[in-house]
């Protein structure tokens, strides 16, 4: 019998390789082969890199070979492509970097490296992260493997599609306002957003500088454990890393949640999201309860509804700074037929920039902008502070607080992409999240199945459950989530591409 790789979690890969069943330099091309197969439906990756990864493997066969391997030793994975690989295009999905080869590796990728990983490509994504749907790449768009026709989340969407389609075992994505999470549940996979300062974001383009954080997606969350265990850990060069102690995660992951807390806050079901969503996640909340948590149905999050406009303030603030960098001459796209460098500048960002990247940009020089800087900006601010005060008083309560990923299954391909505000309003589970620092798993909590079934993805369209933790409790977080899912088999369907 022919082994299904693409439906492999690491943990599996890894123990056939460590057996000698296949080799890394064998699953890799397989890897590769499926690649092949499934990206002219599903367009997740801006760039495979198979000479890389073929070398990588043949190293992590000789690593194992000699005995020192690891669980992600030769296992195939890809990198979103605002996180940089030396020698290896980095685009954020942007015209502005449509040829920026970085000169150095992200610390994630490094981490990655030192542990003998194979990466396989880089994944498409919204243009530097700003979006909910992959549809702001300036590249291409990509398709969820559930229903072709719908968007697979974002902006961290080709990971999330990706490693549903089982072009590699996991993925790196980033996380400003849900971007790991949101995806995550729109294609059925574990998507992980840590604690602010738990990953280092040396390497990463920045888009918000206070919120961003990189995490791991996968097809479970042994694997998310495996992952994050890689790649979390204080470094000397990011300085919002925070120096404290990186548990050994995988053994973190005991099934019995008897006694833990968890409360079930309403301002996370709202009037307007799918009833579909609803019931999937309610019956997973039950699912938790029968499990031997302590559920609390009614906790309240008074300042909740405020956390999207504040996020539409603070993010696009960080991110007029932040991209103020990409005026041509430096790196990146350069506008050469102008007069003068004002006009060269000009042209740089006119043509370089997607719109939505524009708007955000606007909207975050205005902002800042004398004389509307206390109005808007310090405003958010301390809006900022009141959203971390109330998860601080839930927490001292709750071990985890449970919400669904997102108000609704995955919408339709151009559905949203001339009403910028109802695309924001994907994100209002998650951002919360990033506005508190706090860490968030997506997990698979079921399928909706009053849509209509879609070719082949006859299970219909799939629903995220989000568990929100105190600071740097990731391990509490894929404890339960690993209860769940050592209870319900959603996690393990995949689409047929
Ligand atoms: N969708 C949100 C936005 O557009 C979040 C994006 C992200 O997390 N990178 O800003």
């Amino acid at each position: 019998m022919s082994i299904e790789y693409d439906r492999l979690t690491i943990y599996e890969a890894s123990s056939l390789l460590r057996s000698g069943e296949i080799s890394a330099v064998e699953l890799t091309r397989a890897c590769l082969e499926r690649i092949r197969q499934v990206e002219p439906r599903v367009h997740a990756l801006v760039t495979v890199t198979e000479e890389m990864a073929l070398s990588q493997a043949q190293k992590a066969d000789r690593l194992i070979a000699a005995g020192d391997a690891d669980p992600l030793t030769g296992i195939p994975a890809l990198i979103k492509d605002n996180i940089c690989t030396r020698g290896v295009r980095t685009t954020c999905s942007s015209k502005m970097l449509e040829n920026f080869v970085p000169p150095y590796d992200a610390t994630v990728v490094e981490r990655l490296g030192q542990r003998g990983a194979v990466i396989v490509g880089k994944t498409n994504m919204d243009e530097f992260a700003m979006g909910s749907s992959t549809e702001n790449s300036a590249l291409f768009v990509t398709n969820n493997p559930w229903d072709l026709s719908r968007v697979p989340g974002g902006s961290s969407g080709g990971s999330a599609a990706a490693v549903a389609a089982g072009e590699a075992f996991y993925a790196l994505g980033s996380d400003t306002g849900g971007s790991i999470r949101q995806p995550a549940g729109f294609c059925n996979v574990t998507g992980l957003k840590p604690t602010y300062g738990r990953v280092s974001r040396y390497g990463l383009v920045a888009f918000a500088s206070s919120l961003d954080q990189i995490g791991p997606l996968t097809r479970d969350v042994t694997d998310c454990a495996l992952v994050l265990s890689a790649i979390a850990g204080y470094d000397t060069r990011d300085s919002t890393s925070i120096p404290y102690p990186t548990p050994d995660y995988p053994s973190c992951l005991v099934a019995d949640i008897s006694g833990l807390t968890i409360g079930v806050p309403k301002e996370y079901f709202v009037q307007g999201m799918q009833a579909e969503v609803e019931q999937a996640v309610r019956a997973a909340i039950s699912k938790l309860e029968e499990l031997g948590a302590k559920v609390e149905w009614e906790v309240s999050l008074p300042h909740t509804p405020y956390a999207l406009a504040a996020y539409y303030i603070i993010a696009p603030s960080e991110a007029s700074a932040n991209l103020a960098r990409y005026d041509g001459v430096k790196y990146g796209f350069s506008y050469r037929d102008a007069g003068s460098m004002w006009e060269a500048m000009e042209k740089t960002r006119q043509h370089g920039f997607g719109p939505e990247v524009k708007r955000r940009i606007m909207l975050g020089t205005y902002a800042l902008s004398a004389g509307y800087y206390d109005a808007w900006y310090v405003k958010a601010q301390k809006v900022r502070t009141l959203l971390r005060q109330e998860f601080d008083q839930a927490f001292a309560r709750f071990d985890a607080l449970v919400t669904p990923t997102s108000p609704s299954v995955p919408f339709k391909i151009g559905e949203k992409t001339d009403d910028p505000l109802q695309m924001y309003l994907s994100d209002v589970f998650t951002i919360p999240v990033n506005i508190a620092g706090l860490p968030a798993i997506s997990i698979p909590a079921g399928f909706a199945a009053g849509l209509p079934a879609v070719a082949k993805a006859k299970a219909g369209l799939p629903i995220g459950m989000q568990l929100i933790g105190k600071p740097f409790a990731e391990d509490t977080l894929l404890k339960i989530a690993h209860a769940y899912q050592q209870a319900t088999d959603w996690h393990k369907k995949r689409p047929e591409v």
